[in-house]
């Protein structure tokens, strides 16, 4: 290697630019062959660097979204969701400015629906456009909240939260009873208020939720601030893993690629997704949702005029399966 090379080396080293030191002989040689003019050079070995980069930032988000895998916008079935509007949301799936004003992506339905598929597939289109996001289980946050709180760093671990313009909570009925006693979930709401978007999918819309928060007037503070500037997406459908069940069994299912390999129909037939992992069907206020009726408004959210307005849009809407969509 002659000096001028050697040193070349040590400066792309020195500045981090991995990409044109693998490509600048390549280009180097084909530039000298056809004689390009030395600016056109210049661009061509940056462009590759900008482009390989992107590429890395890419992969980098999709790791650490911890999105479910294989849940995208192109293998979701709009037809199972007749009253759900594609354009809607591949319009959310772009940005299309709601990341941009903070705000919020609420979806309601019972278990098995595509709740999570959906709020996925949404999660990995904001990511292709350049978004942050990352999934999490509600009751998974919690616990880590909670063991936050416990070593006094709740604030902080709240602001780690705010690098993520997206951040999903999934299945936030699950939460656990002994977890309710906690007022973090709430302080991650407040916190994102107007600021950072918030999607959040639960069986039942705001109706069970006074288990969630520890008492009713910061429930109504939790609802107020989450419905203010909102998306809500209302899928009362059948399950849609019920569905294909019964339209020609697991192997038909499976042969043309409906179902996850780790789907638990696989191995047990579906005599109803009422009582999915963690749900309590008797629980006050979980019958609604899981049975596909209409949304049963929280009673006392009559106190917020901005609660109010978005509940009353939410329980006219009647027929079922049917989604709503309130902007
Ligand atoms: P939920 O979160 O509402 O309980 P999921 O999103 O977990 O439901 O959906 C259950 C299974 O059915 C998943 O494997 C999901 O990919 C699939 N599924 C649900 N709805 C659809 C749909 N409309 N199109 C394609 N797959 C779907
Ligand atoms: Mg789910």
């Amino acid at each position: 290697m002659n000096t001028v090379a050697a040193r070349l080396q040590f400066i792309l080293n020195e500045l981090r630019l991995p990409t044109v030191k693998r490509l600048w002989t390549a280009l180097a040689e084909q530039s000298n062959k056809e004689g390009w003019p030395a600016e056109r050079f210049l661009v061509s070995v940056m462009e590759h660097e900008l482009a390989e980069r992107d590429t890395r930032r890419l992969e980098r988000h999709r790791l650490e979204s911890l999105l479910l895998p294989g849940k995208l916008l192109s293998n979701f079935d709009f037809t199972a969701v007749p009253t759900l509007s594609k354009a809607h949301v591949t319009a959310l799936s772009q940005g299309d400015g709601w990341i941009e004003q903070g705000s919020n992506l609420l979806l309601f339905g019972p278990p098995g629906v595509g709740k999570s598929h959906l709020v996925c597939a949404i999660g990995n289109g904001l990511i292709d456009h350049g978004y942050r996001v990352c999934f999490t289980r509600t009751s998974d946050l919690v616990q880590r909240l909670q063991v936050a709180r416990h070593e006094m760093r709740l604030t902080a671990e709240i602001a780690r939260l705010d690098r993520f313009d997206l951040l999903i909570l999934d299945d936030l009925s699950y939460v656990r009873r002994d977890q309710a006693e906690t007022s973090v979930l709430f302080e991650l709401i407040a916190g994102r208020y107007e600021r950072r978007s918030l999607a959040l999918t639960a069986n039942q819309p705001f109706s069970g939720w006074d288990q969630v928060f520890p008492d009713v007037a910061m429930t109504l503070a939790a609802v107020d601030r989450l419905v203010h500037h909102s998306t809500i997406f209302e899928l009362n459908t059948e399950s849609y893993r019920r569905r294909v069940a019964a339209r020609g069994g697991v192997s038909k299912a499976k042969s043309v690629g409906i179902l996850d390999p780790d789907d638990p129909v696989i191995s047990t037939p579906v005599p109803g997704d009422h009582n999915e992992v963690g749900e309590d069907a008797t629980a006050p206020g979980n019958s609604g949702g899981a049975r596909g009726d209409a949304a049963v408004p929280l009673r006392s959210t009559a106190a917020s005029p901005r609660a109010k307005e978005q509940t009353k849009a939410t329980s006219k809407a009647k027929p079922t399966p049917r989604s709503t969509v309130i902007n």
